[in-house]
């Protein structure tokens, strides 16, 4: 397309490329140091049980909190870390980091909490995932049961030869397995009930536009309906709005996470949520 636009606009182009490239590489050096110096920090965003209102899990969602800048979103360096293979490191440092607070949670003598951690496609394509989890829980002692993986549709659709046998593996470890943004994908639930899998969390899409879109209400109900059909607990993501928790409770929606009870924070500011509820 830029050639049909002649010979400046190509030249344009190409030096566009340039520069992206080179930010892309500064970014990436940047990174790889900041993994180095111990700048990758885990904060936790509650899940609570949509009954009794109670924190029973957590999401484990990665930031970069480098000393110039300000905290940095995983938005920003995750594309960048995937395209590069440093997720490969990140995946297996967040993993890692993850369990051993979970641990100290125990150890402190708070509830035990199913803790979720993200998987991306590259971890399942490139990275031994299974060996990974053998290694993370023996070395931090954190209860398998506890341990929850999140992977989106189109990571496990990629790898489809292997993903059955892969997915069986990990569920023998006694972990438990999410689906991701679910709806976002292209696969159907009809494909997914053959796979091993715990649980799916509705993607916030479909949530953000409650109680005003009929549309993504229904496809919100039907989620719900079909995936305990299935045999799957069903979590809501980005819940914000008393209406939309109230929606999910009446459909029978299992368990939720949002801004409405609180965004992903540090670990001390996690274990203070815990403790204000108190314990059972
Ligand atoms: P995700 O796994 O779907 O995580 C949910 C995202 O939605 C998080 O953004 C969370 O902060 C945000 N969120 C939760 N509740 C609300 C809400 O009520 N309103 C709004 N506006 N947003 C809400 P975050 O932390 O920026 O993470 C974005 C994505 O980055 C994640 O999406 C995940 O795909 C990826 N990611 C984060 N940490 C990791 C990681 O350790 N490994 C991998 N592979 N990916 C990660
Ligand atoms: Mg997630
Ligand atoms: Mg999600
Ligand atoms: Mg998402």
């Amino acid at each position: 397309q830029a050639k049909d636009q002649g010979r400046g606009c190509y030249a344009y182009f190409s030096e566009d490329q340039t520069l992206a490239a080179r930010e892309r590489i500064a970014l990436e050096t940047r990174l790889r140091r900041a993994i180095e110096q111990g700048e990758l920090r885990v904060f936790y965003q509650p899940q609570m049980d949509i009954e009794s209102g109670r924190i029973v899990g957590a999401e484990a969602l990665v930031r970069w909190q480098d000393p110039i800048e300000e905290l940095i979103p995983p938005l920003r360096f995750i594309p960048i870390a995937e395209e590069t293979g440093l997720i490969l490191e990140i995946g297996a440092w967040v993993l890692r980091e993850t369990c051993r607070q979970g641990r100290l949670w125990l150890d402190a003598g708070l509830p035990p909490l199913t803790l979720a951690v993200n998987v991306s496609p590259q971890q399942f394509r490139r990275g031994d995932i299974s060996a990974l989890v053998a290694t993370a829980l023996n070395e931090t002692g954190f209860p398998a049961e506890y341990l929850e993986l999140e992977m989106t549709e189109s990571g496990l659709l990629e790898n489809q030869d292997n993903v059955m046998a892969l997915l069986n593996k990990l569920r023998s470890q006694g972990i438990r397995l999410a689906i991701d943004d679910f709806g976002t994908g292209f696969s159907s639930l009809a494909y997914l009930k053959h796979f091993p899998l715990d649980v799916l969390k509705i993607d916030k899409s479909f949530i953000d536009d409650i109680p005003n879109l009929q549309d993504d209400m229904e496809i919100a109900a039907t989620i719900i309906a079909m995936g305990h059909i299935l045999g799957f607990k069903v979590l809501a993501e980005g819940v914000e709005t008393p209406e939309q928790l109230a929606f999910l409770r009446e459909k029978k929606c299992d368990s939720y996470q949002g801004y409405i009870k609180s965004p992903p924070v540090p670990a001390e500011a996690f274990a203070l949520l815990l403790r204000e509820q108190g314990f059972e």
